[in-house]
């Protein structure tokens, strides 16, 4: 059955979610305003782990092996280059973080991930370093494409979605009557009324591109900071963690933060080339919502993929389009709905 639906935000998430309804034959229209300060700025690393505790993230298999084989089947839909596989080594820093890595080599989940340590991982600091594999998205190519590629197809209007051009009551837009609308708006998602009580907070972060004469041009190296080679001795560095903070501008004081962070990788000469703020919207639980208005049954939420957006959106939008079109089930842990006092 094919319904008609639009999505209200042009980041990773309404993106991902418009592919996968494309792939199954629906009818879409992404609503976007031109403004986006989160999935351009992001650095697009992806890899399976949470290296300050040691711990896989949350879902990591199978979301892992799902947004990998996405992203390469979207670079071909798209006819665009985004996709780049790198090694992810961490660099530990004391003992007990290079013994924690070792027991987890012992379980079978995380050597799902993680690669034997070789000889030359231990030259790498005192106390050696481990090596996942990943990838990383050039993030401004797979937006602007998959713009590009809905806006040649009718399916990509520049707006801004408020109260005067939207009501639920109807689930019209522009004189169209949609059958399912989904709000995927990032950290502006209490601008807008209908799930403002979902607490989507904002994190800002701030990034920056160095030129680094380093021969590693395949693998990210990540302590205090990551830096991420993109090519030509280019590497972004970063990044920032600044809570409850809306201010799209770069400052000093993050430049200032992230090199100092960087000299726990390198004490190298590193010429600064660019510096740019994004926001992630972020959940007090460290999980994304999405789920179903309280009240108005065809509209959604999607939103909340805080710092591993990039992993996480292609699986939970290929859930919620199998939610929308076949009435299955979403993850009741992702509700919308869990944060208000039962
Ligand atoms: C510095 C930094 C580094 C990061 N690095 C990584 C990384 O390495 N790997 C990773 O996986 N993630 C990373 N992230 C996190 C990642 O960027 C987020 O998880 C992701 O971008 C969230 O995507 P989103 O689509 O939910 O939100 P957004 O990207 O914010 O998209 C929401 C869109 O909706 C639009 N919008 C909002 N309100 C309206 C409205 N009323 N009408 C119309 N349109 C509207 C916005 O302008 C925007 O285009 C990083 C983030 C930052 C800031």
């Amino acid at each position: 059955m094919q319904k008609k639906f639009l999505i209200v935000g042009g980041g990773v998430a309404g993106v991902c979610l418009a592919h996968q309804l494309i792939k199954q034959n629906q009818q879409v229209t992404l609503v976007d305003d031109g403004n986006n300060v989160s999935s351009v700025v992001a650095a697009g690393i992806v890899h399976p782990m949470s290296f300050r505790r040691t711990l896989l993230s949350w879902n990591a298999d199978p979301y892992y092996f799902e947004s990998k084989a996405f992203y390469m089947e979207m670079e071909s839909v798209l006819n665009a280059h985004f996709f780049h596989p790198i090694m992810v080594r961490r660099l530990f820093a004391t003992q007990e973080e290079a013994t924690c890595w070792n027991q987890r080599l012992e379980q079978p989940e995380f050597r799902l991930f993680m690669h034997q340590i070789t000889r030359e991982d231990l030259e790498f600091t005192p106390y050696g370093s481990g090596r996942v594999d990943g990838f990383w998205i050039d993030t401004r190519v797979f937006i602007e494409e998959s713009h590009r590629y809905l806006a040649a197809r009718q399916q990509l209007v520049y707006d801004t979605i408020s109260s005067e051009n939207f009501n639920p009551e109807t689930m019209e837009f522009q004189g169209v009557k949609y059958d399912e609308v989904v709000m995927a708006l990032g950290y502006k998602n209490n601008q807008v009324p209908w799930f403002s009580e979902v607490p989507v907070n904002p994190t800002k972060g701030q990034l920056l591109t160095v030129k680094w004469d380093n021969p590693l041009q395949n693998t990210s190296l990540h302590r205090k900071a990551f830096a991420l080679p993109i090519g030509e001795n280019l590497f972004r560095i970063g990044s920032t963690y600044e809570w409850n903070n809306t201010s799209p501008e770069t400052t000093p004081e993050g430049m200032t933060l992230i090199l100092a962070n960087t000299r726990s990788i390198t004490t190298d000469p590193l010429e600064v080339i660019d510096h740019q703020a994004g926001i992630r919207p972020t959940s007090p639980d460290r999980r994304p919502m999405v789920g179903k208005h309280p009240v108005y049954d065809q509209l959604y939420i999607f939103n909340g993929l805080g710092a591993k957006g990039y992993m996480l959106a292609p699986s939970l939008a290929e859930m919620l389009c199998n939610a929308l079109i076949h009435n299955t089930a979403l993850l009741a842990d992702l509700h919308p709905d869990r944060f208000n006092p039962k």
